[in-house]
């Protein structure tokens, strides 16, 4: 077999219902690319019966965590994430093959060790966790471990496999009948509690907070009486041409990075910024930024205080809209005004536990707001219509917070209702209405709302819709960040409306033509548009391989604008920093920018397929009745501005909100993208022409056997 470079050349595929593992060649995956490409080709290829299995907790349910070719690698930004992919828990209209994403050291330690990816199928007779030590692959009793929470596990395996001490900070690791060093500790992917419980609200969680969790994946763990993996390994990552990769990333840092030694007033966040903890709100004294591995970027942080490392991003704020209104009163939505160091305090606290206990956190922010209305109301508590014996009044303290996450965890108390899903949990109290009318922010697919309102910001709508999640995609949410945070801050954002949209739509190509700005234009007159249905696809298409599979991080790539150059323009397709450059150089392939966004089509094409057999049907892609019927009103963030021109063709930032979308306007957008990929406009299936075309024969076979094959357009 020829060796692949970039990558370690085995995949490990364990059998749970035969406690057994068994090495798939990665030759066999390699035109899948890594990632979500590896997790979408082995869900089709291990999965018994798609067209039946209804939900993620069923043993057939395949889950894979894969690496890419830049694991392990100084590839800015890409080295450390992974990709976990399986049939979800607690969606609905119905459950579908999906994804999630971490990061870390997990993927680069996996490869370390000589494995590009697990996949896990079946469901062990008693609680397991699979021990690799390189070559050696244990599947190991793990009673002692259920019931420990995430920070626990990771620490119990990590000293069970350091025990091997060969030196003074050395570790010896069987390696088959060599015998390898290292002084790093094992990378450990895990479950807590609401995992073990098979709460949909479950996560995965590797270090003290990288969190993969939309989707249940904590759950899927928990059913297959999976408690966690551990790697640690001793080998090196081939790469094809070491002197490429150093030259790209020096360039990277000259033409493109934040300098240091400056202090910028405005800076768009791009590839080689500066690194800063993102956290939203005041940091204790004393923290200083971490990375996963191989990262310039740093987005995570350490403190001081003893807890809240890298509890980053929304984890850090969940709590954070409970601890204000517990302190100063008003209710506990989340909102960014400007915070106090004992408010983060208390909400990196609870970021914290909801880690600990292996809890999803996006999810229940939402929640919280409507637990605090409905106790306010005197319909929850003790003895109440909902009863509950936590205490509300004290909600937005730590002590509420320790009681909440361990019901949750547990599904027990409130959690009970909550085990299966936020918005079937609040069906079944009878309250779907608020989920109707608004009152809970769970906009699509009973997933809450990542924050960016659809109504306003149509990308991250109508992308979620024709996919399987919350898209979670940032590449162009930026703006919202960089432009509304510019106006609170009284600062004149400095790029014209204009020359922002012309540098986004430059980088997406083949979808978009370069000057096609209106593909950026969010006015109301193009919210419906058919060049919005391209740039949406090229969204898709560009994040299954480039974000998904090669694993380019979402928080830096694409780089489309970058403030750190004078013209703007960013890394993303560029011939000699962009995205295809450190692919040929780890691979040593020859491929282009747009070579990476077709595997994309391909990858996102059998995704489809997979959703096809499993149910999906044009009439799942559509909001919650809130976002048809209410105009939008108000967000995290005072405004909403966005590039889009008014009705004599001027562009500007203009605000979004008070919009709403009508039913009949996202129908006409869906069948433009449903043509624009060659799908059947009436169910949104595949058709045979466009899968063959793919070298997907295979596939249209077995849609056709199932009866759903998408017609071909006459
Ligand atoms: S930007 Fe943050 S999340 Fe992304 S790879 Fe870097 S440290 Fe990790």
């Amino acid at each position: 077999m020829t060796k692949l470079k970039g990558f370690a050349g085995k995949i490990l595929h364990i059998d749970l219902n035969n406690l057994t593992h068994h090495v798939l060649p990665t030759q066999d995956y390699y035109e899948w690319g890594g990632g979500h490409g590896f997790g979408a080709k082995l869900f089709w290829d291990l999965s018994e019966d798609i067209e039946v299995v209804t939900d993620g907790r069923d043993p057939r349910n395949v889950i894979t965590i894969a690496g890419s070719p830049f694991s392990g690698t100084n590839v800015p930004s890409a080295g450390g994430r992974c990709e976990v992919t399986n049939m979800s828990v607690g969606l609905i209209p119905r459950n579908r093959f999906t994804r999630s994403n971490f990061g870390g050291h997990f993927s680069s330690m996996m490869k370390h060790a000589g494995w590009d990816a697990v996949t896990v199928t079946g469901k062990a007779p008693y609680p397991v966790y699979i021990d690799v030590r390189n070559d050696h692959v244990m599947i190991r009793d793990a009673s002692h471990l259920w019931g420990k929470d995430t920070h626990e596990t990771q620490q119990i395996i990590q000293e069970d496999v350091a025990s091997v001490e060969v030196a003074s900070g050395w570790n010896g690791q069987l390696d088959g009948n060599s015998f390898g060093r290292t002084t790093q500790k094992a990378s450990v992917l895990t479950i807590g509690p609401a995992g073990e419980n098979q709460s949909a609200l479950g996560c995965l969680i590797h270090g003290a907070g990288n969190a993969a969790g939309q989707g249940g994946n904590g759950a899927v763990f928990g059913s297959k009486n999976l408690k966690a993996i551990s790697f640690i390994g001793t080998g090196a990552v081939d790469i094809a041409d070491p002197e490429a990769l150093i030259k790209a990333r020096f360039k990277t840092r000259d033409f493109y990075a934040a300098d240091i030694d400056k202090s910028a007033e405005f800076a768009f966040p791009s590839l080689g910024g500066k690194p800063e903890a993102i956290t939203f709100s005041t940091m204790p004294t004393g923290h200083r930024v971490s990375s996963c591995h191989g990262c310039v970027n740093g987005c995570k942080q350490r403190n001081a205080i003893g807890y809240g490392n890298e509890v980053t991003c929304q984890t850090s704020v969940w709590y954070l809209g409970a601890v204000r209104s517990y302190k100063f009163g008003g209710n506990a939505k989340l909102s960014l005004a400007k915070t106090g160091v004992e408010l983060t305090e208390d909400s990196l606290y609870a970021g914290d536990l909801a880690n600990k206990l292996g809890i999803n956190t996006y999810p229940i922010m939402g929640l919280i707001p409507w637990l605090q209305k409905m106790h306010a109301k005197g319909e929850l508590g003790s003895g109440k219509e909902i009863h509950s014996e936590l205490p509300y009044e004290r909600l937005g303290t730590r002590e509420f917070a320790d009681q909440f996450c361990q019901a949750i965890a547990t599904g027990t108390d409130i959690g009970a209702y909550f085990i299966n899903g936020i918005v079937p949990g609040i069906q079944q109290l009878g309250h779907s209405a608020d989920v109707d009318n608004g009152t809970l922010h769970y906009p699509y697919y009973g997933m809450p709302e990542h924050g960016y309102d659809p109504r306003a910001e149509l990308e991250w709508g109508y992308a979620t819709l024709m996919t399987d999640r919350d898209m979670n995609d940032h590449g162009l949410n930026w703006i919202y960040w960089t432009v509304n945070l510019a106006k609170l801050e009284g600062i004149d954002f400095p790029i014209p409306a204009e020359v922002l949209a012309s540098r986004f739509v430059e980088k997406m190509a083949p979808y978009v033509q370069a000057d096609e700005v209106s593909a950026m234009d969010y006015a109301s007159h193009n919210m419906y548009s058919e060049v919005l249905a391209r740039q949406v696809q090229w969204i898709n298409h560009y994040g299954r391989f480039w974000k998904n599979s090669a694993l380019m991080c979402d928080f830096r790539w694409p780089d489309c604008v970058n403030t750190h150059r004078e013209d703007l323009r960013g890394a993303t397709g560029n011939d000699e920093v962009g995205e295809h450059v450190w692919w040929n150089a780890v691979t040593g392939e020859g491929i282009s920018y747009v070579d990476g966004i077709e595997r994309g089509r391909r990858i996102f094409n059998l995704d489809n397929a997979i959703w096809a057999l499993q149910g999906r049907h044009r009439d799942d892609a559509k909001f919650a009745d809130y976002i048809y019927d209410h105009k939008m009103t108000h967000n995290k963030l005072p405004t909403y501005l966005w590039p889009a021109t008014n009705g004599a063709g001027q562009w500007d930032y203009r605000e979004m909100m008070g919009r709403q979308h009508s039913r009949e306007g996202v129908e006409e957008w869906k069948s433009h993208y449903y043509r624009a990929e060659g799908w059947d406009t009436a169910t949104g299936w595949p058709t045979r022409s466009l899968l063959e075309g793919m070298n997907m024969k295979d596939v249209a076979d077995r849609l056709e056997q199932a009866g759903k094959l998408g017609n071909e357009e006459v």
